[in-house]
């Protein structure tokens, strides 16, 4: 039995995290997504399938493919794929490359830097594609071998990097929509959905305090049916089903276009997807298909800021209905719970790190400021130095001596610390000692983010989530050189 302690404060990686102030009692209905969101699947599990059956289809069109296999570790959500260049890369904040491995191999820093110190990473030219969900793993490992094959003359037809990753792109694509992958996934789910009993109860919570729950995802109908009964069922009230939970269900709802366009609804009729055109509007326990959020507005009298939409895709379920209609948006990151768990380990180390930081940084000024009386002593200005020149000259090189034993005992610290959770990548949400690509997407369009939906039963429907005040570089801190 959980206590009201284990209630207010949940484990490390389980709370919510806020950009924008966003106060839950104001929130008339809440929006989710299925897949990723409210339904968690095994990623490695999930994406090996996806992966195994476009590699087939590839060995079909006489790709020597034998020796690939699915790494899961490869790539990672928030990487960046190079279409020109073949290469998948990671960037910092402003767009900066800090990461990139052509093909299978990183790059050296030199070579990293004469391929990106004039490039940028600019997400609206189509040169470049985000890594948006954690469906991407797949298509990215598969590109980054098949760029492999490339460079060693192995594909039967000549490609550029470009069209190279359409054809794999293609071939990933197939997989989502010609039915094989979710019809094994619909014959064994317990085979790849994760049981969240807590995710249930949340979502209770929040009927019971009064929000309208709408589920809209682009999933088809019988696949979501049976996700959805799969991962909740069981957890709710004897008698209840998924289905009671929500007061619209959206199936193939076309996100992003979802979002921007006036698609029609269709309503589905029966449990096997029997469609007719929507004539009237949205009614509450309502099974559609299609249509847009236009209207859902419109039908259920709910403003764009009265809704809480939550998903795991960061296009296509929260920035573009952050853009297009302002809802409010909260973006669900599974991979926080094991980032926050490894800067939990690595808080000791850390701590090291900064000490022996702000060391070097004291050290580093001292030298300077020895430097500079010397500069000043040789050309003859300035006032008078403490020492003559050969006890400056001896400072310097005491000086510089601390330094490089200081370097040789902050180098291997700093290293772990960039490569936590994924040794070629490090964390999602940092980019060597700054906010990654990914991060600042998410400061931009999630206002709020979390690991998982039954997160929420933390923090209960009443939850006023409110943003940190945030630092600034010149706030006072210590900082300053000594
Ligand atoms: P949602 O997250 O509930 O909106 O559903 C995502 C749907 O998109 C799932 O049915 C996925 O199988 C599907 N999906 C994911 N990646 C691709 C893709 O590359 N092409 C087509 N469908 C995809
Ligand atoms: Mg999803």
């Amino acid at each position: 039995m959980e206590t009201l302690d284990s209630l207010r404060n949940p484990p490390p990686g389980r709370g919510i995290f806020c950009n924008r102030t966003l106060n839950l009692r104001s929130v008339r209905a809440i929006g989710y997504d299925m897949d990723y969101t409210l339904v968690d699947y095994r990623v490695a599990a999930f994406e090996q399938m996806v992966y195994a059956q476009a590699r087939e289809r590839l060995a079909s069109e006489g790709w020597p493919v034998e020796d690939m296999a699915f790494d899961p570790r490869m790539v990672a959500r928030g990487l960046v794929i190079d279409t020109e260049l073949g290469n998948l890369v990671k960037a910092n904040r402003f767009g900066f490359v800090k990461r990139a491995m052509h093909g299978t191999r990183m790059l050296e820093h030199t070579e990293q830097r004469d391929a990106y110190a004039q490039t940028l990473v600019d997400l609206s030219d189509p040169r470049w594609v985000f890594l948006n969900t954690l469906f991407s793993l797949s298509e990215g490992c598969l590109f980054a071998q098949a760029v492999d094959l490339l460079d060693r003359g192995a594909l039967p037809h000549p490609f550029e990097y470009a069209s190279l990753y359409r054809h794999v792109r293609a071939r990933v694509d197939a997989q989502h929509i010609e039915g094989h992958l979710k019809a094994e996934i619909a014959a064994a789910p317990e085979r790849y959905v994760v049981q969240d009993p807590e995710a249930a109860l949340a979502l209770l919570d929040q009927k019971a305090a009064g929000k309208k729950l709408l589920l809209i995802t682009n999933s088809e109908w019988s696949f979501s049916a049976k996700m959805m009964a799969h991962a909740y069922d069981r957890h709710l009230p004897e008698g209840m089903t998924w289905r009671q939970l929500f007061d619209v269900v959206i199936v193939a709802a076309r996100k992003p276009a979802f979002f921007t366009e006036h698609g029609p609804f269709f309503e589905v009729v029966d449990e096997t997807g029997l469609l007719r055109p929507l004539a009237g509007p949205l009614r509450a326990g309502g099974l559609y298909l299609g249509g847009c959020a236009a209207q859902v507005e419109r039908d259920l009298g709910i403003s764009g800021d009265e809704i809480l939409y939550v998903g795991d895709h960061m296009f296509g379920d929260v920035h573009v209905s952050k853009r297009s209609l302002r809802w409010r948006t909260a973006l669900v990151l599974r991979e926080l719970d094991a980032e926050a768990a490894a800067l939990e380990a690595f808080r000791g180390t850390e701590l090291r790190l900064m000490a022996l930081m702000r060391e070097k940084e004291a050290l580093e000024n001292q030298l300077s400021q020895a430097r500079l009386a010397l500069q000043r002593l040789h050309a003859g200005y300035g006032p008078a130095p403490s020492l003559d020149a050969a006890g400056l000259e001896a400072r310097v090189q005491g000086l510089r001596g601390q330094l490089v034993a200081l370097d040789i005992e902050i180098a291997p610290l700093a290293k772990a610390g960039t490569e936590l959770v994924n040794a070629r990548w490090g964390l999602l949400t940092r980019a060597g000692n700054d906010k990654s690509h990914l991060t600042r997407q998410i400061e931009r369009y999630a206002d709020i983010y979390t690991s998982r939906v039954s997160n929420f039963l933390h923090a209960t429907p009443f939850a006023y989530f409110r943003s940190p005040r945030g630092s600034l570089p010149h706030d006072p801190g210590d900082h300053r050189p000594a």
